[in-house]
């Protein structure tokens, strides 16, 4: 195993092209330190992540620069969401009114993260490698000293002042680092899959929930992406059924859909999503930090996965790019700061979410027979005007909103 010749050292070696090491690349490289950014697949054309950008991101892409560009990017934006809950329209979240952005928008997060990678392209500091798989990390003297590269020219060490792991829920640094996760566990797993749309079905993203299931149906122009919601772990006996199954239980949840139930053509055209919902005590180690959903996955609950691991890059950016660009080691405590800045939104959201999972999601998917029900606090909070934007502020803009303070170089250093 040698080392990958570069023009430079990385001050910084980002595992993860998600939301989480997009984000951290684009603003370290966009303050002049120099990085690589890792990612294991070749582009970001897969499916099966999620769609929403949140008004706290909305933020964020207006104080580096980027909102034109996004705002060009095919997009759908939502004011309010809606849910059928046993048969009657209820509001979940109502965005109307907050400011400054008072909509979220459906972007495809490939499209997204294509413009992050986009942009980061323009800056002599930023690299990006694809098809680059990190391994394993690299320990020297007590302290991480870099990662195991398995690329298709040929395996190699990449040494770095810094190592940030964003490469999400099965992360590999993290196991490598020896780090465990608390679990807290999750009801339910997601089927993914594709229904056509037609012009005369309902115009918005919205979610169904009935005796037995729930369902979640993202508008994305000319297709559904349907999100069902099954019991954690039915997954095999599920697939051992005909696919009329589940083809009937979407015709019974949207009728609207029942010209077009064969274009679930079979088994083998339905992902099963894992939800997990779990976090690390510590998020550091000397020398390594880990952010997004290697330190705390989230459920996909409120959507607000993507903008949480933004949020954690801005705050880990505004932390460390002043301290990369002075050089030498990054010592520990400055990691520990960043946990410290962001656990507390992670654990509050992360509560939210598990109650949601026991309080709805469990009961629904039981199959008890009873009528699902809009828990008591979110019919209260959704029900009168002077709380209605609470639930929408707590997951548009979460609890402790980053500003980004990296400079933009090298006009503003
Ligand atoms: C079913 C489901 C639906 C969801 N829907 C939504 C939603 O609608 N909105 C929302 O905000 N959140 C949603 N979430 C949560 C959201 O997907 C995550 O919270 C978010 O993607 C975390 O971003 P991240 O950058 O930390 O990790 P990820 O998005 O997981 O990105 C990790 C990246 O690292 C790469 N990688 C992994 N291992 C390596 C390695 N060893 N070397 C190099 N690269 C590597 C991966 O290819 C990937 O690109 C959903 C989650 C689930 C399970």
């Amino acid at each position: 195993m040698t080392a990958k010749p570069s023009a430079s050292t990385p001050r910084c070696c980002v595992v993860g092209g998600g939301p989480a090491g997009m984000m951290l690349g684009l603003l370290l490289a966009r303050a002049g330190v120099p990085l690589t950014v890792l990612e294991k697949h070749g582009d970001f054309l897969r499916d099966f992540r999620g769609d929403t950008v949140h008004p706290s991101t909305l933020a964020i892409l207006d104080e580096i620069g980027l909102r034109e560009t996004f705002d060009k990017l095919p997009q759908r934006r939502i004011d309010h969401l809606a849910g059928i809950v046993a048969g009657r329209e209820q509001q979940i979240v109502d965005f109307r009114g907050l400011k400054p952005y008072d909509y979220l928008a459906l972007v495809p997060q490939w499209d997204f993260l294509d413009m992050l990678a986009d942009a980061g392209r323009e800056l002599p500091a930023f690299d990006l490698r694809v098809r680059h798989q990190a391994t394993g990390l690299i320990e020297e003297d007590g302290r991480i000293a870099g990662v195991r590269v398995k690329a298709p020219e040929g395996d190699y060490e990449l040494r770095a002042d810094l190592v940030v792991a964003c490469d999400g829920r099965h992360s590999t640094l993290r196991e490598s680092a020896g780090l465990k996760a608390r679990e807290y566990g999750a009801p339910m797993d997601v089927l993914w899959f594709r229904m056509p749309r037609d012009e005369s079905d309902p115009p918005d993203t919205f979610g169904i929930v009935d005796r037995g299931h729930m369902m979640v149906l993202l508008n994305r122009t000319d297709y559904w992406q349907v999100a069902f919601l099954v019991p954690k772990g039915s997954d095999a006996a599920l697939r051992a059924r005909s696919i009329d199954a589940l083809r009937e239980t979407v015709v019974q949840l949207a009728p609207f859909l029942a010209d077009r139930k064969d274009a679930i053509e079979a088994w083998d055209k339905v992902k099963t999503l894992e939800v997990q919902v779990d976090r690390l005590p510590r998020w550091h180690a000397p020398g390594l930090l880990l952010i997004g959903d290697a330190a705390h996955a989230m459920s996909p609950i409120g959507g607000v996965g993507i903008n949480m691991a933004i949020q954690d890059a801005v705050a880990a950016a505004n932390a460390l790019a002043g301290l990369l660009l002075n050089g030498g080691a990054i010592d520990e405590s400055s990691l520990a700061s960043i946990q410290r800045r962001r656990e507390f939104p992670v654990k509050v959201v992360q509560r939210v979410q598990i109650a949601m999972q026991k309080r709805l999601i469990s009961r629904v998917l039981e199959q008890s027979g009873e009528p699902p029900r809009v828990p008591a606090l979110m019919r209260f909070l959704l029900g009168f005007r002077m709380v209605r934007h609470i639930p929408a502020r707590l997951f548009g803009y979460g609890l402790r909103q980053e500003h980004v303070r990296t400079p933009a170089f090298p006009r503003e250093l």
